[in-house]
C-alpha cells in the first residue's frame, strides 16, 4: 500500500450521495478505517473482494456501503444478502446496516436465524425485504421452502467465512451461492486464508481483488514472560501461572479443541471457575459462556482462536499461550486482548522445544527478545483459585417475551430488595435474559425472582453452575 495520505481516508473521496455522507458524519465516522479505505473504492467500483479483516476493523461499513450503493430502494425484492457464522453477528450487521441506511429512503433488512420459528420471518419476507442477514443454514431453509427469490440479488456478501467453514456451513454456502444470479458481486470477508478459502473463492468469485491489511498493535503495555514446558506438564503448567500470578480474568488460547476440553477438565480439578469456547458449541452454549465470561462470573476462557474471535472484553487481567500458534500475527492479535484501554496487560506463554521455531518468528514479527522465566521459580500459597465475584442467573424469557433489562432491574431492586450495586450486566438475548449478580446473593436471587414478577408475569429463573 502506498503511504497513507489524509485525504486518501475521506469519505468523500468516495462516489457516494451527500445524504450517505452527512449520515456518515452524524455517525461519527470522520476517516475511513484502514479497511475501509483500502476495499470501498474497487467495491463501490462493483469488484468482487477477498478482504482480510477482523471485527472492530470497520468491515461491516466497508461491505455494507457498497451493497447499498447498489440497491434500488424502489424495487422490493432481496437485493443484497449477507451470511454470518453466528445469530451473534448477523445482529451486530443488521444493526449496523440500518444505521448505514438511515439516510435512504425506507429500506428494509430482515435477519434469518436459526433457534427462532420460520413464521415470523416469512412473514418480513413477505413484506418485501431489501437486504437479508443470516446463517447459511436458516437462509437454506427459507430457499428450500420457496420463501427467498434471488433473481433480484446484486451482492452477496460472506462474513467472517472462515468461522463459516469451521462451524461445518460448507456445503450450505455452496447452495446457496448456487442460486444466486451469475452477474453478482460478490464480498468474502475473512480473519485468516485456510485452504477453504481459496477454494470458495474459486468457486464463486470472478477475478477478486484481494486486500489485505496489515494490523499494528501496540504492545508495549504488555508484559510478556515465556516459560519453557515439557509437552506433559503444559496442562499443569497453565494451573501453576494462574496461582502465581493470580488474574482476576484471563483467557487461554490453545491451537485445538481437545486441547481446550482437556486444559477445562485440568482446571476446573484445581477448582478455577473455568468455561471453554470452541468450534461446533451450540448457539445456545456459547452465547452463555461469552455472557459469563465478560459479566465476571467465570475466571477462566480456554479458547481457540478462531472461536475467541470477535470475543470482545473491556478488562481482560491476562492472555496465556498454552500452545504457540504457527502464525506469528496470530500471536499478536492474541496477546493484544489484554492491557487495553491504557491499562497493563500481562502475556504467559509456554513453549515446548519442538516450538522454538514459533518463537523465533514471534520475536522477529515484534523486533524484540524474548524474555525467559523459570517454571520451577513460580510460587504458589496452597490457597484454593479465588471464586468469581459474581453470577449468572437465567431468565426464561427475553426479547420475544419483549423483557428489557431495565424490567429487570426493576424486578429485583424494588420487590426482590436488591441494590444496584449488588447486579451486574443484564443481557437480553432473544428467549433468555441473562443477570449478573454478587455471587454470595445468587441462590437468594433466584428464589426471589422465581416467587415475583417481571412485567407483571411470573418468570423462571435458574443459576447457570457447571
Ligand atoms: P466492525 O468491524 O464492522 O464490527 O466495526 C467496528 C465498530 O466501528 C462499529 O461499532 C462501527 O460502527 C464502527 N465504525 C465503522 N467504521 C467506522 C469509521 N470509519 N469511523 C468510526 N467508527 C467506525
Amino acid at each position: 500500500m502506498p503511504a497513507s495520505n489524509p485525504s486518501d481516508t475521506d469519505f468523500a473521496r468516495l462516489p457516494l450521495s451527500p445524504a450517505d455522507l452527512h449520515n456518515l458524519a452524524q455517525l461519527g465516522y470522520e476517516r475511513m478505517t484502514p479497511i475501509q479505505a483500502a476495499s470501498l473504492p474497487p467495491a463501490l467500483e462493483g469488484r468482487d473482494l477477498i478482504a482480510q479483516a477482523e471485527t472492530g476493523s470497520g468491515k461491516t461499513a466497508a461491505f455494507g456501503l457498497a451493497l447499498l450503493a447498489r440497491l434500488n430502494p424502489r424495487f422490493f425484492g432481496v437485493q443484497a444478502m449477507v451470511l454470518c457464522p453466528t445469530r451473534e453477528l448477523a445482529d451486530q450487521v443488521t444493526t449496523e446496516l440500518r444505521r448505514l441506511a438511515r439516510a435512504q429512503d425506507n429500506i428494509k433488512t430482515v435477519t434469518l436465524c436459526g433457534g427462532v420459528p420460520l413464521r415470523n420471518q416469512t412473514a418480513s419476507l413477505e413484506h418485501g425485504a431489501h437486504i437479508v442477514v443470516g446463517t447459511p443454514g436458516r437462509i437454506m431453509d427459507h430457499l428450500d421452502r420457496g420463501h427467498l427469490q434471488l433473481e433480484g440479488l446484486r451482492t452477496l456478501v460472506l462474513d467472517e467465512a472462515d468461522r463459516m467453514l469451521d462451524m461445518g456451513f460448507n456445503d450450505d454456502i455452496v447452495k446457496v451461492a448456487r442460486q444466486c444470479p451469475a452477474d453478482r458481486q460478490t464480498l468474502l470477508f475473512s480473519a485468516t486464508y485456510p485452504e477453504g478459502i481459496a477454494q470458495l473463492s474459486k468457486q464463486f468469485l470472478r477475478n477478486p481483488l484481494t486486500i489485505k491489511i496489515e494490523a499494528k498493535q501496540d504492545l508495549r503495555h504488555i508484559t510478556q514472560q515465556w516459560y519453557e514446558v515439557k509437552e506433559d506438564d503444559r496442562l499443569d503448567a497453565v494451573v501453576r501461572l494462574l496461582r502465581h500470578h493470580k488474574p482476576d480474568s484471563a483467557l487461554a488460547f490453545c491451537n485445538t479443541k481437545q486441547q481446550c476440553r482437556d486444559l477445562l477438565a485440568v482446571l476446573r480439578g484445581h477448582g478455577f471457575a473455568a468455561l471453554a469456547l470452541y468450534g461446533e458449541l451450540e448457539q445456545v452454549e456459547r452465547d452463555q459462556v461469552l455472557v459469563r465470561f465478560a459479566n465476571r462470573s467465570a475466571t477462566v476462557l480456554v479458547a481457540t482462536d478462531v472461536a475467541a474471535r470477535g470475543l470482545d472484553i473491556a478488562r481482560l487481567a491476562a492472555v496465556v499461550t498454552v500452545e504457540v500458534t504457527p502464525d506469528p500475527e496470530v500471536h499478536v492479535h492474541r496477546i493484544g486482548r489484554t492491557g487495553r484501554a491504557g491499562e497493563k496487560g500481562l502475556a504467559l506463554n509456554l513453549a515446548s522445544m519442538d516450538e522454538m521455531g514459533r518463537v523465533g518468528r514471534i520475536e522477529l514479527l515484534q523486533g524484540q527478545p524474548t524474555k525467559w522465566d523459570k517454571l520451577d521459580a513460580l510460587t504458589d500459597d496452597g490457597q484454593p483459585p479465588a471464586l468469581p465475584p459474581m453470577a449468572t442467573l437465567q431468565i426464561l424469557g427475553g426479547r420475544k417475551e419483549k423483557i428489557r433489562a431495565g424490567d429487570v432491574l426493576g424486578a429485583l431492586t424494588g420487590e426482590a430488595g436488591f441494590t444496584r450495586e449488588q447486579i451486574g450486566k443484564i443481557d437480553v438475548n432473544e428467549f433468555s435474559t441473562y443477570v449478573a449478580v454478587q455471587r454470595q446473593l445468587a441462590h437468594d436471587a433466584v428464589r426471589r425472582l422465581n416467587a415475583g414478577r417481571i412485567k407483571g408475569k411470573s418468570v423462571k429463573v435458574r443459576l447457570l453452575e457447571d
